[in-house]
């Protein structure tokens, strides 16, 4: 498998309808991806530890998916196997009436990533040129009519991604993942949840309602990434038909990114070695 098949830095257009969402590259069986997905758990975890050790930079991965894409799924994978204390995790959900008083941005900015930390956005800023789009949401919000123009959401993505060069600039890398699955196989997904009582919980009637609007999310999801793709903050698109398919490409997306920073524990000097052998000696010595 070759992420760069699923990466959008700008150099070529994402299409919605060429792509396959039911591909699995070059894996024969669940098993041999699942088995690739452990060794990069593990690689993870080490290269969590030295990012958190090196605190110099920082990580956000954003998820963005139609509903029962797999995105909690998802965002409990990565989670699996690393650090809590080195990684947070925010769901951006319908906006407070506090956070719609701000501008789009501040409720995401509040809770960006520290240096030495992963942050994982399910859902994020990015609902506001998809959902808010979609709905036409901004001209139900109090926003003055001299921003309510027909430019709007060219303008959003042009400040998202300032936004997202801006924490480049400033030692975040910005992963940004969609995890693009089909809508026949949300309609198998949803079925799943109405005919399984344990999952039940997990439908709500606004779910059939969104998926009505399919297209139109498509097309925006299109422009979206299109808009924002680029070669410092790039999109990752994930075929997600199949989960063990789109949990090993996140692995490999996580894992090559944070390879690429090749965070370092801290030297050691000459002369903190000396003290820590005085330590040594006293803790040897103690009655
Ligand atoms: P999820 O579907 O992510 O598990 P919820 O069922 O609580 O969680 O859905 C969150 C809802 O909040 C989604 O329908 C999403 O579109 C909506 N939402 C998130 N951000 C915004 C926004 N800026 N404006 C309007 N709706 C939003």
């Amino acid at each position: 498998m070759d992420i760069k098949d699923f990466r959008f830095d700008g150099t070529k257009k994402f299409k919605v309808k060429k792509f396959d969402t039911k591909q699995k590259g070059s894996f024969d069986d669940r098993v041999e991806a699942e088995d690739r997905r452990d060794d990069h758990i593990m690689d993870l975890q080490g290269l969590q530890d030295r990012l958190y050790a090196e605190g110099k930079e920082g990580v956000l991965i954003i998820f963005q998916a139609m509903d029962a894409a797999g995105k909690d799924g998802s965002v409990r994978y990565v989670m699996s196997g690393i650090n809590p204390a080195g990684v947070s995790v925010h769901n951006f959900k319908v906006p407070s009436s506090k956070e719609l008083s701000h501008d789009f941005l501040w409720r995401a900015m509040k809770v960006a990533p520290q240096r030495g930390m992963i942050t994982i956005f399910n859902r994020s800023y990015y609902e506001d040129v998809l959902v808010v789009k979609v709905h036409k949401l901004h001209k139900k919000v109090p926003l003055p009519e001299r921003v309510v123009t027909d430019d709007i959401f060219e303008e959003r993505y042009e400040q998202i991604k300032n936004y997202e060069k801006h924490l480049h600039q400033n030692g975040f890398r910005v992963i940004k993942i969609f995890l693009n699955v089909s809508k026949e196989e949300q309609k198998e997904r949803f079925l799943q949840r109405i005919d399984d009582p344990a999952r039940n919980w997990k439908f709500s009637d606004g779910d059939i309602v969104e998926r009505g609007y399919w297209k139109k999310y498509m097309k925006a999801y299109e422009d979206a990434i299109n808009a924002t793709a680029t070669p410092e903050c790039p999109w990752y698109v994930v075929p997600a038909d199949r989960k063990w398919f789109a949990r090993a490409v996140i692995a490999e997306i996580v894992v090559s990114t944070l390879e690429s920073m090749n965070p370092q524990f801290p030297e050691v000097s000459e002369e903190r070695k000396v003290e820590l052998l005085k330590f040594r000696e006293m803790l040897i010595n103690e009655m």
